[in-house]
């Protein structure tokens, strides 16, 4: 464990990605910083601005002003909570480094129980809840499914109820820092880098104010990058359903030719004519889309485009606070 040279304290980074935050963080502040002063470490809060539009960053500029344990990532504009988040992480120079909600779903008073499992050597300590209050049942319910299907597919076994709120120890972040494609489905990559994981259980709240900006078509798109992120196994269906309506054919083709010999030729068949007709284009379609799926995140990966764009960082960058610069990434 590497420790910030200023004092013998470990250095705790914590990461706050916020879309549109305004009215919940002065009191996620006030309720982190509680916990930080009693904590025994030294503490730094990056917020990152995920392009809000509204306040969010004059108010975090407002909270560096009284707390100069706090510093801002301002992104060109919203790329998405996945994205935030990295940017955030690229920033920490923390020992440790917890990625925390700003909408205060994610109790900052867990934190002195993630250090500690931390401190025990786990290198990966996500936070795994136990009820999740003001969430209705369909929601509910396609999360349950959603986790096990991935289970089922993908090849890392993904915790169920876990979010993003967790602690990496530095070992990991490195590590996760590395992985640099355009789909960040997170859950996963923090699944896929390994190292000795925990979970600590937790009551998730409903949202403290604001809304979330989650509706159900993009959690399906975030379904869909989570499982081609880490399968191709859909791709393999298509020979699969290749195979058995191949053998189904050949087997009605030899009860037609046996017909036609034995009854003669009628002209009949158009119903079983279009639901052959039918069928196939339709399977057609759906593995192309499938392939496409797969094809438009090969796409979006070989342009190898920057992840996000800083527009500017509070305090400004050549200051830093710490004054320790182990870990900061020019590019990202
Ligand atoms: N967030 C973000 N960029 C976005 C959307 C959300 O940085 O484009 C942040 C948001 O401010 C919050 C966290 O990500 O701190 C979780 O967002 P939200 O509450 O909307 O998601 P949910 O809790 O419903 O999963
Ligand atoms: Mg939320």
């Amino acid at each position: 464990m590497r420790n910030n040279p200023k004092s013998n304290k470990e250095l705790l980074s914590i990461v706050v990605p916020a879309f549109n935050e305004q009215e919940v963080l002065p009191t996620f502040h006030e309720r982190l910083s509680k916990v930080l002063d009693s904590l025994d470490v030294t503490a730094e809060i990056l917020y990152v601005n995920d392009g809000s539009r509204d306040g969010t960053l004059e108010v975090m500029k407002v909270l560096c002003a009284h707390d100069e344990r706090a510093s801002i990532l301002d992104l060109s504009r919203n790329f998405g909570k996945e994205i935030a988040m990295t940017a955030g992480l690229d920033h920490a120079l923390g020992d440790a480094v917890v990625v925390i909600d700003a909408d205060l779903q994610d109790p900052p008073e867990l934190i002195p129980e993630m250090v500690k499992r931390w401190r025990e050597g786990w290198d990966v300590v996500y936070a795994q809840r136990i009820e999740r209050r003001g969430e209705s049942l369909l929601k509910k319910l396609t999360a349950h499914w959603f986790y096990r299907l991935m289970q089922r597919v993908g090849r890392v076994r993904i915790p169920e109820n876990v979010g993003d709120f967790r602690l990496l120890s530095r070992k990991a972040l490195d590590s996760l820092l590395q992985l640099r494609e355009q789909s960040r489905f997170m859950k996963g990559l923090f699944a896929w880098i390994g190292f000795p994981q925990i979970g600590v259980p937790y009551k998730r709240d409903p949202r403290f104010a604001g809304r979330s900006t989650w509706d159900y078509w993009r959690l399906w798109n975030f379904a869909l990058d989570g499982i081609t992120s880490f399968t191709t196994t859909p791709l393999k269906w298509a020979t699969y359903m290749g195979l058995i309506v191949a053998f189904v054919s050949f087997i009605y083709g030899a009860v037609i030719i046996l017909q036609k010999l034995l009854y003669g030729n009628p002209v009949k068949g158009y119903p079983s004519l279009m639901v052959v007709v039918l069928f196939l284009g339709a399977i057609q379609l759906i593995f192309l889309g499938i392939i496409g799926e797969y094809l438009g995140r090969m796409f979006d990966e070989t342009k190898g485009r920057p992840l996000y764009f800083l527009n500017s960082r509070y305090p400004a960058a050549g200051q830093p606070k710490h004054s320790d610069t182990r870990h900061s990434p020019e590019h990202t």
